[in-house]
């Protein structure tokens, strides 16, 4: 990558908060016009993250550069940064056009401008007839989007999102996400999203940093991290997964009952562990595959059911077509197949 495409860059970007090391040394380049998702359970250090970037909390050691110039010691509202923060953080006293007139006004823009500013922001996130509108008068969605509107009003070159959508409902939730990313792409404007929804970073982002405990584990696209997980927090964290303690041997793996599990490729000497997602277990005929078990359980989801398999003593999660586990009922003794292009072997 020319250095150049990079937007924000952290150099060993860290944060302590007496002996809690709430962000540890971390490193990460984006590049322009990129959706970056910041994912991790809570306490992981995302929020701190974004508000070290945005200029809210200043770092203990290392550096944040945009478009390469170094903003660590720069105040937050220099910094070419917009961000909407997870309550939304509306002014209650303004009017939406008041609100997203704020920066504009505070940095000295001329009223025509600020006015065609405003009226073109508000046609953006669609809240045209609202414009005289107090925040209390305002659903969520709503609000939402005056935020939204509210950090882009400078033309940011880096928009940051702070759980955006954790306010919203369900059905609200999936729509301004899909919103939310059309949006952006428009735009083109890089943008770093902080979620604790892991569907969320997986339909949103164009890059995801998965985070544990103030320390990045993971960094990739949506299906690099789901399909290629390198580590048993990421391949628990991010939907489900079946995790069977394994060692190497018979050209494989070997389970703890002794089952060899055929692998593709080289098998890693610290091998420790098999990942594999229930979409990609499979049922066959008892006797025609090394690994047998029996129903345990079948959950009901529509189109795929979730069976679960008890394989001498160990649960395997397997999800099949309803259609399919239909003719397996509770009890059935049945062999289980792993499709080999999807395991992961772990340390
Ligand atoms: P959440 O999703 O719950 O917001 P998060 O991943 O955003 O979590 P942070 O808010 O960044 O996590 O917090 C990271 C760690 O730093 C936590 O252990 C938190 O308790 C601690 N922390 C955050 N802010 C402060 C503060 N002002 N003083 C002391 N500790 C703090």
């Amino acid at each position: 990558m020319r250095t150049s495409d990079t937007i924000v860059r952290l150099d060993r970007l860290q944060k302590r908060y007496g002996t809690v090391v709430a962000v540890e040394e971390m490193s990460l380049a984006v590049p322009r016009g990129e959706l970056l998702c910041l994912l991790g359970p809570s306490g992981c250090g995302k929020t701190t993250t974004l508000k070290m970037i945005a200029g809210f909390v200043p770092p203990s050691g290392g550096r944040i550069l945009i478009d390469e110039s170094d903003v660590t010691g720069v105040p937050a509202h220099r910094r070419d940064t917009g961000m909407v923060f997870q309550n939304y953080a509306l002014f209650p006293h303004l009017t939406v056009a008041e609100n997203i007139a704020f920066a504009p006004r505070n940095v000295g823009m001329k009223r025509d401008e600020t006015r065609r500013r405003v009226d073109e922001l508000l046609e953006l996130v669609q809240l045209g007839g609202l414009a005289r509108r107090y925040p209390a008068e305002l659903s969520g969605g709503q609000q939402q989007r005056v935020a939204l509107a509210r950090a882009l009003a400078l033309r940011p070159a880096v928009l940051l999102l702070d759980e955006p959508l954790s306010n919203l409902d369900a059905r609200l939730r999936m729509q301004m996400r899909d919103e939310l990313r059309g949006l952006v792409s428009r735009l083109g404007t890089t943008t770093l999203l902080v979620t604790h929804d892991q569907e969320e970073a997986l339909a949103m982002a164009d890059r995801i940093v998965v985070m544990n405990k103030g320390a990045v584990e993971q960094i990739g696209s949506p299906d690099e991290i789901y399909e290629r997980p390198t580590s048993r927090f990421v391949a628990e964290f991010i939907g489900r997964c079946n995790l069977l303690p394994v060692r190497p041997g018979n050209g494989g793996v070997v389970l703890a009952d002794g089952t060899g599990i055929a692998i593709d490729g080289p098998v890693p000497a610290d091998a420790g562990l098999l990942a594999v997602r229930p979409e990609h277990v499979t049922l066959a005929v008892p006797g025609s595959t090394a690994l047998v078990g029996r129903v345990i359980r079948a959950v009901y989801h529509g189109a795929v059911t979730h069976l679960y398999l008890d394989a001498a003593g160990t649960e395997i999660l397997a999800d099949i077509p309803s259609a399919a586990a239909r003719s397996v009922p509770t009890g059935t003794a049945v062999g289980i197949v792993f499709d080999p292009g999807h395991i992961r072997i772990l340390p």
